[in-house]
């Protein structure tokens, strides 16, 4: 999600996704991939897609790191491409019959949201979720240790935060460390201070999602990305909301 993201990418599309913010009226040079950038017509819901999924979408709320609801964020879902949803249900049947859910912390994100949270870095006074995202990091670091990039790869719509929630113990499965913790603690294969339960409870999650087609991030353990994504290069603008997708 945050990390293990392309860092300097094509400078010439952040341009074009900063003028979109900016001034979405004005067309930018490469208005080709602009046009492409807005369209949702391959998206879904995850809410009909993978009904048995739960959805806490974090950025919606203010428990995130940066302590307000994320611009693009204009209601509590979460979309996917066609591709990863489809997969995400085969991931989400494989995880019901362990006896467990999917929970969804957060899934497209649009580059709008990706630049509020730059704009939040660059910002070094406001610390206010420090205590409970980054307490051993300066915030000053966070872009040079790559917590924070100018892209992320859930801009290209089909890469999901998650978790295992336990239905028979009617709560999230014990990970160790809580998602979008800033530290070598999200490592999946950190194994200092874990548990053996949370070690293996982390290998649960990794064996459901791999087995499914989804690639994970050495560095998160709630993060994954389907390995043959459909839009490799397509770093998508539209709002994380209902009405940017057609109902099936
Ligand atoms: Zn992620």
């Amino acid at each position: 999600m945050i990390k293990g993201i392309v860092k300097f990418a094509a400078l010439s599309a952040v341009i074009a996704a900063l003028s979109s913010c900016a001034a979405s009226n004005t067309p930018a040079a490469n208005s080709a991939e602009n046009a492409a950038a807005t369209d949702a017509s391959d998206f879904v819901l995850l809410a009909e897609a993978v009904p048995d999924a739960i959805m806490e979408i974090r950025y919606y709320s203010t428990y995130n790191f940066v302590g307000d609801r994320i611009d693009g964020y204009e209601e509590p879902c979460a979309l996917l491409t066609k591709e990863a949803a489809a997969a995400l249900k085969n991931a989400s049947d494989d995880a019901v019959e362990k006896g467990y859910r999917l929970k969804i912390y957060d899934a497209y994100r649009p580059q709008t949201a990706v630049q509020n949270f730059v704009e939040w870095a660059e910002d070094t006074d406001d610390t206010r979720m420090k205590e409970y995202f980054y307490p051993e990091l300066d915030k000053s670091v966070l872009f040079d240790q790559g917590y924070i990039a100018e892209k992320s790869g859930h801009s290209r719509g089909s890469t999901v935060d998650l978790t295992l929630f336990d239905m028979s113990k009617g709560k999230e499965l014990d990970m160790g460390g809580t998602f979008d913790y800033f530290g070598e603690l999200s490592h999946p294969d950190y194994t200092g201070e874990l548990t053996a339960e949370q070690i293996q409870n982390r290998n649960i999650l990794r064996d459901i999602m791999v087995e499914n087609g989804f690639n994970p991030l050495d560095t998160e353990w709630w993060h994954f990305t389907l390995a043959n994504e459909p839009y490799p290069d397509t770093y998508f603008d539209f709002p994380v909301s209902g009405s940017s997708v057609e109902s099936e």
